[in-house]
């Protein structure tokens, strides 16, 4: 409403209707002002009043800008009894517009507007003020403002509400959202998939006053087919796709699959390839394998009936890997082959055999044995039903087959006549010499033969040789498949099987550790802004990381300082071994080391809000408990992913956890000596070691015996740090009180507004006995649970605000233990409303126990967590005093 970008009159009402308030009647010419200027009368009370306002219906919270002119008061002479130089600001609901029915009564007093900056006789200084009005309800309102003697210029007024825009996050798009009021500071809302995305988990947001969203929870997922794109689920492209509805990306179609158009949620195999039962469906189809390689038969026993048949496996294995071969036996007279029958041995088995080797027995002399050996593999259930062919006796030259036959021929004379061969069919021939005993000998190289193609004619082949010889041939098989050179997934890779850490410590070189698991980044892709903390080993920047072909991305740098030792280099960098090996959501992500320069860095994703115990202290009260309950969700998700990798932290603790723009937490601090030499709550125990003591375990202090157990105790300590803002857990007891404590079975008491829930399971982090203990499965499951049903988190843990809120015992020897209100404010760590007390005339102790909530509030005191310390600390405190009145008397 600026009566300068309109060109003229806004129609506000004044009262008295003829006096002041005129427009036009301004200071500078220029200038289109309504303004009032009676500094040398008595008792002014000029009112100007805007239009009928109307109200968005969710917009219960209105901020109001003004920018107005104040004629210093020193500037008129002998005015200075009357003059003021301030106005007052009010305010009416009402649901209709009254048209020019004006009643003072009818408005509530908002703020006294005091300018920043007077304006003199001859400088013009504009302010520019901003009012909230809160709690508004009805359809509409009007703004007044009243004069009472000063020589003021209203320029503008602007009245608006803040929003929480449209967004789309985690797949979900949430509406524009009108931001709460100070009575619903955080709006929840819930979110809508978008389109092609199905709930996992229904997505929802809060809204805060300042129009900010704030701790996104659930998520959707594309739906199997569909991936997800800049918050959008887009097709798979042809001969990719994606099976589950999961944040995974569309993998390209695997091993020997048919592409398929766009959006495909599986691969079926090619033909001619197939999944064994067992296989996933998502995996490579695989073929039948060729046949087996080089058989060959030697003597090994004792007898002339005995052989060991050996091979190589088939060139190719079909992509598999459980490839097993059977050995079928014919004996062959003429163009008549039989079974071998029952007679004939095999050992270990005649089927199902993993090893390239079977050893025959019980063979007789004289007679021509074929023997058969076939590749199988998971695939091979097929093979019965895709190539029936496969099972027909080798004697029937089926080039088909994958197979390799071996005929052995044992004799007694230096020659042999072999009939009945295929045409155009390739032989290798060996002869190897027995000894008498059947002991084997020497034995010839291999020769290759080819029959005839037009195999009319008998061949003849004959070859010498040595008295009581074995003589072999083997039919060379002239269908060998061509199957792709594909790579093969092992079906363990497949199923992605819970990794385990690696400490760096079990590489004999901690360099080669750092090697494979962090990447190496070139010095000229990174650029240092700024110094935010302080580590171990060197400083802590801001910076930006531009890889080639890469987004830039906000990063932390963590530098060594100059002058170390090749050991602290070496712990320095091992942190980027641990956590080059962790990938979850809730873990700190490294993005790569420097090592091959100088200054040695390490680089991680950057982390907007910084540690979480500082977070908190600086946003003390500023989170309801859902919010505090999403945080603690996410540290023991990150937890859980460390315990399933049998990693144990050691040194859980707030100050360990970082938060990032959007109130995600994530675990950090890996380091190998870090709970050794890093952390400032580490204190010497006797056996020499540094640990924390308030965040650590008894056991874990005790003998040292650190697991995911003891890490479930610490978990306990940043739940409560949490939910109590990042209050120092114990407050100043020593270490020493503190293990004394823990070893009566002291526990910490529950924090203020901590929902009862909650309380209960750091309560069961902190059973001595640790095999009882959750573990981090349990705790992240139970935390979604209260997440799901926030009701569950409405029952408040019994609080005992003498306890929780550190209260000295007493200082003054006469009721209240506080001489001042200053010094009781900074006990409870609210000394920022000193003033506040002041203005309101409560400087006295006795003033402040006569405070109600009410009068709390109206003081100025806003904030609800800031609200609830100060009132509870003052009912603490009466309870005090009649204490020790009791005593008194
Ligand atoms: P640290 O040596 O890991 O304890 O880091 C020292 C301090 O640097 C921390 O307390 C944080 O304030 C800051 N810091 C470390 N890493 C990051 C990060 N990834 N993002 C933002 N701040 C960080």
């Amino acid at each position: 409403m600026d009566m300068k970008a309109t060109g003229g009159e806004l129609g506000w009402l004044t009262w008295p209707l003829d006096q002041g308030d005129k427009p036009g009647v301004s200071i500078v010419p220029p200038f289109y002002t309504y303004s009032v200027c009676n500094v040398a009368e008595r008792e002014q009370d000029n009112w100007l009043r805007t239009t009928f306002i109307q109200r968005r219906p969710a917009a219960s919270r209105v901020f109001v800008e003004l920018q107005f002119i104040v004629r210093d008061c020193n500037s008129f002479d002998a005015t200075s009894l009357t003059c003021k130089e301030t106005f007052n600001l009010f305010t009416s609901e009402s649901d209709a517009d009254v048209g020019t029915t004006f009643r003072k009564g009818q408005f509530k007093k908002v703020a006294t507007i005091a300018p920043d900056e007077i304006t003199s006789k001859n400088e013009l200084r504009i302010n520019t003020e901003t009012r909230v009005v809160e709690n508004l309800s009805r359809k509409g309102f009007y703004l007044a403002f009243q004069d009472i003697g000063a020589c003021v210029a209203l320029l503008s007024l602007r009245v608006y509400y803040k929003t929480c825009p449209a967004t789309v996050k985690s797949l979900a798009s949430f509406p524009e959202t009108v931001a709460g009021g100070e009575n619903q500071a955080l709006r929840e809302v819930s979110g809508v998939c978008v389109e092609n995305a199905v709930i996992e988990d229904l997505p929802r947001i809060y809204c805060t006053v300042d129009g900010e969203w704030v701790v996104p929870v659930g998520q959707c997922q594309c739906k199997p087919g569909y991936e997800d794109v800049k918050d959008t689920c887009q097709e798979c492209k042809p001969g990719f796709f994606k099976a589950e509805a999961a944040t995974d990306k569309c993998e390209p179609c695997p091993a020997n699959t048919q592409r398929l158009d766009s959006g495909a949620s599986s691969c079926p195999c090619m033909d001619g390839f197939y999944r064994a039962p067992t296989d996933p469906p998502t995996g490579p189809c695989s073929g039948f394998p060729s046949a087996p390689q080089d058989l060959i038969a030697t003597t090994t026993q004792l007898s002339p009936g005995n052989l060991l048949l050996s091979w190589s496996p088939p060139e190719d294995t079909g992509g598999r890997s459980d490839i097993t071969y059977s050995i079928e036996c014919q004996r062959c007279e003429g163009t008549v082959c039989q079974p071998c029958g029952e007679k004939i041995r095999y050992e270990p088995a005649s089927s199902g055999l993993t090893d390239t080797k079977v050893s025959v027995s019980e063979l007789d002399a004289h007679l021509n044995y074929t023997f058969t050996v076939e590749a199988h593999s998971g695939v091979s259930v097929f093979a019965s039903q895709a190539m029936p062919r496969a099972n027909k006796p080798p004697s029937t030259s089926d080039d088909n087959l994958d197979v390799t036959t071996y005929t052995v021929l044992i004799l007694e004379k230096n020659s042999v006549k072999i009939n009945d061969l295929s045409p155009g069919t390739a032989y290798l021939f060996r002869v190897q010499a027995l000894g008498s005993d059947g002991s084997p000998g020497g034995s010839s190289m291999e020769e290759q033969f080819e029959t005839l193609l037009q195999g009319t004619e008998k061949n003849h082949i004959t070859r010498a040789s040595q008295m009581c010889c074995i003589f072999f041939y083997r039919k060379r098989n002239s269908h060998t498949r061509q199957g792709p050179e594909d790579t093969y997934f092992s079906s363990s890779e497949q199923l992605k099987p819970l990794k385990t850490y690696v400490d760096p410590h079990t590489y004999e070189d901690p360099n080669t550790a750092v090697m494979k698991f962090a990447t190496e980044i070139h010095p000229s892709h990174i650029t240092k802004q700024k110094v935010i903390g302080a580590g171990e080993f060197g400083e802590v920047y801001r910076g930006i990381l531009k890889a080639p072909s890469r987004k830039e991305v906000a990063v932390a740098i963590k530098t060594l300082k100059p002058g170390y030792t090749e050991k602290q280099r070496q712990d320095f960098l091992s942190e980027a071994s641990i956590m080059g090996q962790f990938s979850h959501q809730n873990i700190i992500r490294l993005e790569g080391v420097v090592t091959k320069f100088k200054h040695a860095m390490i680089v991680t994703e950057y982390m907007e809000n910084g540690a979480l115990d500082r977070y908190l202290r600086d946003h003390d009260g500023e989170f309801g408990s859902f919010q505090l309950v999403g945080m603690l969700r996410g540290i023991a998700a990150g937890m859980k992913y460390l315990s399933d990798m049998s990693y144990v932290h050691r040194d859980l603790a707030a100050r360990n956890i970082l938060v990032n723009n959007t109130l995600e937490c994530k675990v950090s601090d890996f380091g190998l000596s870090r709970v050794l030499e890093d952390d400032p709550e580490g204190t010497y125990t006797t056996s020499g070691g540094k640990i924390p003591i308030r965040w650590t375990a008894p056991e874990a202090i005790a003998y040292r015996k650190f697991t995911s157990a003891s890490d479930v105790w610490s978990f306990g300590i940043v739940m409560w740090e949490v939910m109590a803002f990042g209050e120092r857990p114990y407050w100043d007891m020593s270490n020493h009180e503190v293990m004394k404590a823990i070893n009566e079975a002291f526990r910490l008491p529950a924090p203020m507004d901590c929902p009862s829930a909650v309380y209960q399971l750091m309560l069961q982090c902190w059973l001595q006995d640790r095999s009882k203990r959750p573990r981090f499965g349990d705790i992240v499951s139970l935390l979604d649970k209260l997440l799901r049903s926030p009701e569950s988190l409405k029952t408040i843990a019994d609080f005992d605000p003498r306890v929780s809120i550190r209260l000295p015992s007493t200082s003054g020897s006469d009721g209240s233990p506080f001489r001042s209100v200053s010094e009781w404010l900074e006990s409870i760590k609210m000394s920022q409303y000193s003033e506040n007390f002041t203005c309101a005339g409560v400087v006295t102790m006795d003033q402040v126990l006569q405070m109600k909530n009410e009068d709390i509030k109206n003081i100025g005191v806003r904030l609800p967590g800031h609200l609830k310390r100060i009132a509870y600390s003052i009912l603490g405190l009466k309870d005090q005093t009649s204490t020790l009145s009791v005593f008194a008397v």
